[in-house]
């Protein structure tokens, strides 16, 4: 830390990203992206686009909006696009928490919530999941706040149905609640369909898991134009130009292309279902995931040490040295010859223990 660093920051612990290796070649099963590449009219938009790189990208996103309303039944004024779903939600914590408002979320969920209330000076409190991970709406306390849910969870993979989150809607009125659907897409119920009825909600998603553009760097928030409107107040404040052109085109081409990614999203849910099976015949304990990545422990070897020894055979899953979670890997799906590499790898790793414990 340099001896210039602001006395606001110097507490704060950032966020640490899954790894991105650059020298070894792994199976990388440990950020959750997609394993399947974007879209032919993907890279043709981005090619396209790259030649207009000299001027600034539209601060609206105009075209990219009204295709985002187009695909979701939504109004344009009822969305708004960012680099990242990350950047939208730093903007939900700026926009709907402060003394008198703390930030809600699970003890056990996306670790940037944490970070996004400390950078931000928000008081936040962390709602304890129950033992089997699952998170009970009635748990969360009965007084102001701003909730945080992921749904489906992260890193678990449990889903709350959107019945219940209505639920916390009607009982929460005075209170934003945030939905975070990143990984919707694979199984989960989404609530988009109720913006028009509650000027309480606010969905964030992204096009980094099931419409392969993590790199990209893309996500919308929706929401009722009030919402909408206080989220632009802060982004006008930030980045007018948050989401560069050839992202915005790619964006657009994607949603043009929407069968290829639901057929990646199945073939990914398919996936799911074979590893979470052959992973509870050796023994581990799989929540049920709605999303792309399963959430694992075994008794026979800690979360720790299995990251490790798959990590020296070449496969990278990753591990939250964290109370109540370090005996998990959170393990990305992705194609059914690297779940195959996956398993056989972890046989062997359970063979290799038992044989050393005697
Ligand atoms: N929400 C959750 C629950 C996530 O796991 C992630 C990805 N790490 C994000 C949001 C952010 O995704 P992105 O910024 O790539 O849209």
């Amino acid at each position: 830390m340099s001896r210039f660093f602001s006395s606001r920051y110097t507490a704060l612990t950032p966020y640490t990203p899954g790894e991105q290796p650059q020298g070894r070649k792994y199976i990388k099963l440990n950020t959750n992206e997609s394993p399947f590449p974007p879209s032919p009219g993907v890279l043709k938009a981005v090619t396209e686009e790259a030649q207009r790189l000299q001027l600034y990208s539209d601060p609206e996103s105009r075209l990219l909006r009204e295709a985002l309303a187009t695909h979701y039944a939504l109004r344009p004024e009822q969305l708004l696009v960012g680099n990242g779903s990350d950047e939208l939600l730093n903007f939900a914590f700026m926009a709907f928490c402060d003394e008198n408002c703390p930030a809600f979320f699970p003890d056990i969920t996306y670790g940037f919530y944490p970070v996004y209330a400390s950078l931000n000076r928000l008081p936040y409190q962390e709602i304890p999941l129950r033992e089997d991970l699952s998170f009970c709406l009635e748990d969360l306390p009965d007084k102001k706040g701003t909730v945080f849910l992921a749904n489906p969870n992260a890193p678990t993979g449990l889903a709350k149905t959107a019945e219940e989150i209505e639920q916390l809607l009607q009982k929460r009125r005075d209170c934003v609640l945030v939905v975070d659907e990143a990984y919707v897409d694979f199984g989960a119920e989404s609530v988009l369909p109720l913006i028009d009825r509650y000027d309480n909600l606010l969905v964030i998603q992204t096009f980094s898991k099931s419409r392969s553009m993590a790199g990209a760097r893309l996500g919308f928030a929706a929401g009722c134009e009030a919402l909408i409107g206080d989220l632009n107040t802060l982004k006008y404040s930030t980045n007018p130009y948050n989401v560069n052109r050839m992202t915005a085109a790619a964006g657009i081409a994607a949603l043009r292309e929407d069968a290829y990614y639901q057929a990646n999203a199945r073939t990914i849910m398919e996936n799911r279902s074979y590893t979470a099976s052959a992973l509870c015949d050796l023994g581990f304990f799989v929540p049920e995931s709605k999303a792309n990545f399963l959430f694992a422990r075994s008794s026979r070897i800690d979360g720790g040490r299995l990251y490790r020894k798959l990590k020296e055979r070449g496969i990278l899953v990753r591990h939250f040295e964290k109370p109540r979670i370090s005996d998990y890997v959170r393990i990305t799906i992705g194609t059914l010859d690297q779940m195959k590499a996956l398993l056989h790898e972890i046989k062997a790793i359970l063979k290799e223990e038992e044989a050393w414990n005697g």
